[in-house]
């Protein structure tokens, strides 16, 4: 018998007893969502839920976010510093003090003997944005070498070459709320529903309220595909080459906006000349969309009241991440589609704090976006810390994807790891491993000890994990908002911003520069620095009670202008940061120059995130229904391909490339086109012992969804095996 709803049991939500709800900013990606921590009678993290008032989120969270107070009490945290003695033994506890004095001692012996620039550090996008700013100062004003990067290359590196090459300077333009004003959207290589699935929600509440056309590129038919009103299945690599076919038929047709392109940017010319070459029935044969469609989005997205752009790795992991990035900022200023409201060029942003590290942490340059190439920048940062700016070196080292080779060459020695994971999360695993083999010193800092990395280090740090600690992150529409510190470090555990403190003060330039003893402290000196700057990052206008009042706010932020909230948009009068105010229209000749399958290794191997893990599964893989939801690393295959090999549905194939092999479980699915698989990037000895990463030679980002690999049977006794230790892991 079928029971009304009146005799139908509510569900009831498990009673968690919590007795106060504490405030901060989910950790995992950069959405950016406020969210409500319980903490029951025991003082224990017990529940997770979105906070209504905040503007991106209103009340949301997605699966990660409901789950993450289970983090702090996950497996693998580290409670203790830990050192092997110099026979390499297993490590053994010992005191902060002796810890920092030997990584003090060892970084300056092998400084000594090798030159400054022989110890690199590699840094995050995890880190909150005064411990990015107070990591910069240590490493590039104490320790001084100019071999500082983020893993933030692996992920955000195009995006950020790209907006400094069009328009001066990094800085996502737009915001969420352009969705609710755009006439078309087109979001190229970015699946939203998992891999930032409350920015696709205020996206699909937009587009309930007001539908507008949503074009998806994506070689495979993902879940944002599948709300789409056209998916254009594009050749992984040839996106500049789509790009400039757009470009070619808005030109051809007289659908730019001259008024625009004659007032604010320059090089027009030189953009018309090489889009000629890419007329739609050229650009077909390359790019795999027929010329038609290629017409048709052309004047979709070009007809437009407002139009936008939307990317994620898709675009920044290529050989042209940099050029495709710029091709999507073109495609906006040809248009008129900069700085209002719909219309804009926006990179959504990977990590947490991918933006916090952009800029404050000296990664590519000095705070506040200044350069070390420019001789006012250097001099306004030594003053302000106190410095000689003959210091700094006087342009960027070397970038994260280049300090591993030059470990293996010998030209590096030492390297610092902070809360980043390479041996999961690099292309070539086994040439990773081999890499870290050969240094004299690795330091792991890390919230958990049992990342992959720390197999190889000499020393590991533990640091306290996200709301353990307080500060703030900035997420993809630049937006600022407060972490603050729910629950205490766990064990012996430090937050990052103590480590780098009492780091600095062994080196000499550390009791010259002042280092605030708490993050309030850091926030106002970046206040400081950002002040009525010319640059768009101005934060003068913010302080930590007027963001959590607020529950984030926007940069600029103003000192003075009352009643602001930060600015929704950049570029809003025109006038962009290049010398001449112009935005700059680079041509985008395309060069075929990426692995691609061929009769040995005959499909595409694609990578990516699914909605339940996060980047290398530090965190994710240890909680029970994130991991349960998705404990194995698998393969999507296409059905057609599969029968032709005589491969069954969730049967197990072992897949090779030139670089190594990886053992997964298939799934067979129309998602993926038949020359093409698709392997979710978060397992370690997975996708990446398979990965070239071939690098943008703009950005040095790694090309990580562009390799070519052979399928092979393998034993099915043996692979569930495999399949279960990593399960267990
Ligand atoms: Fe956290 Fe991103 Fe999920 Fe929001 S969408 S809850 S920021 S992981």
């Amino acid at each position: 018998m079928l029971l009304g709803r009146e005799d139908q049991k509510p569900i009831r939500i498990a009673d968690k007893k919590v007795v106060e709800w504490k405030y901060t900013t989910c950790g995992y990606c950069s959405t950016g969502c406020s969210i409500e921590v319980g903490i029951d009678e025991e003082g224990k993290a017990v529940a997770s839920r979105g906070v209504a008032g905040a503007d991106v989120n209103r009340g949301k969270l997605c699966i990660k976010g409901i789950f993450e107070h289970e983090l702090f009490e996950a497996a693998g945290r580290g409670d203790q510093p830990v050192l092997r003695d110099r026979f390499h033994h297993d490590f053994k506890d010992t005191s902060w003090d002796h810890a920092l004095d030997t990584m003090a001692d060892k970084i300056k012996a092998i400084q000594e003997q090798h030159g400054r620039d022989a110890f690199a550090v590699v840094s995050t996008g995890q880190l909150l944005t005064e411990e990015f700013y107070t990591l910069g100062k240590l490493v590039r004003g104490c320790i001084g070498t100019n071999n500082y990067c983020g893993n933030t290359t692996l992920c955000m590196a195009s995006a950020v070459s790209g907006y400094k090459r069009s328009f001066g300077s990094d800085g996502p333009p737009g915001c969420y709320d352009d969705f609710s004003h755009t006439g078309c959207l087109i979001a190229w290589g970015s699946n939203l529903p998992e891999q930032h699935p409350v920015i696709y929600w205020r996206l699909k509440e937009a587009r309930e309220k007001r539908h507008f056309p949503l074009i998806v590129v994506d070689p495979r038919v993902t879940m944002l595909a599948q709300f789409a009103d056209i998916h254009l299945p594009i050749t992984p690599g040839t996106d500049v080459v789509l790009q400039n076919a757009l470009m070619h038929v808005i030109l051809e047709e007289g659908l730019e906006d001259r008024a625009y392109i004659e007032q604010h940017t320059n090089d027009f010319d030189q953009l018309a000349a090489c889009v000629k070459d890419y007329d739609p029935t050229t650009a077909a044969k390359i790019c795999g969309i027929n010329e038609d469609t290629i017409r048709h989005v052309a004047r979709v997205f070009a007809k437009a009241d407002s139009a936008m752009s939307i990317w994620t790795m898709g675009i920044n992991q290529s050989t042209h991440g940099s050029d495709g990035v710029t091709g999507c900022n073109s495609l906006a200023l040809l248009t008129g589609n900069i700085g209002k409201p719909g219309g804009t060029s926006l990179s959504i942003t990977g990590q947490c704090n991918a933006m916090g590290t952009r800029e404050w942490s000296s990664c590519s340059g000095l705070p506040g976006y200044r350069y070390l190439e420019k001789e006012q920048d250097r001099q306004e940062i030594a003053d302000f810390w106190g410095i000689d700016p003959s210091f700094f070196p006087t342009k960027r080292g070397m970038a994260q994807t280049d300090i591993f080779p030059a470990i293996e060459s010998g030209q590096i020695k030492g390297l610092w790891l902070v809360a980043t994971n390479p041996m999961t999360s690099m292309p070539n695993t086994s040439r990773i491993r081999k890499t870290l083999e050969k240094l004299d010193f690795l330091v792991v800092q890390d919230a958990y000890q049992d990342v992959e990395t720390t197999q190889y280090a000499h020393l590991y740090l533990p640091a306290a994990v996200w709301a353990e600690k307080e500060g703030c992150f900035t997420n993809t529409e630049r937006r600022v908002n407060r972490v603050t510190n729910v629950l205490p470090p766990k064990g012996n555990s430090k937050p990052d911003f103590w480590i780098f403190n009492q780091l600095a003060k062994r080196f000499p330039n550390g009791n010259k520069i002042h280092f605030p003893d708490n993050t309030e402290g850091a926030f106002e000196e970046m206040k400081q620095l950002s002040k009525g700057t010319e640059r768009t990052l101005d934060i003068s206008g913010m302080s930590y009670a007027k963001i959590e009042q607020a529950k984030g706010i926007q940069w600029p932020c103003r000192e003075g202008e009352d009643g602001m909230q930060g600015d929704a948009r950049l570029y809003t009068d025109g006038f962009f940061q290049t010398p001449n105010g112009k935005a700059n229209l680079i041509p985008l000749p395309f060069v075929d120059n990426n692995e691609r399958p061929c009769s040995e290794y005959p499909f595409w191997l694609n990578s990516g995130r699914v909605v339940e893990h996060f980047h290398t599964r530090t965190r994710t893989g240890k909680l029970g229904n994130l991991n349960k939801y998705s404990p194995t690393p698998y393969m999507e295959m296409n059905p057609d391909a599969a029968a032709k090999l005589g491969i069954q549905h969730q049967s197990y194939v072992r897949l090779l490339s030139r670089r190594g092999d990886a053992v997964v479980m298939v799934q067979l699915t129309q998602r993926v086109a038949p020359n093409a698989v698709f392997i979710p990037f978060h397992f370690h000895d997975c996708v990446n012992r398979l990965s070239l990463g071939l690098l943008d030679p703009h950005s040095r980002q790694p090309a990580f969804k562009q390799s070519a690999v052979r399928i092979v049977p393998v034993d099915q006794t043996l692979a569930a095996k495999l399949n279960k230790q990593r399960r267990d892991f």
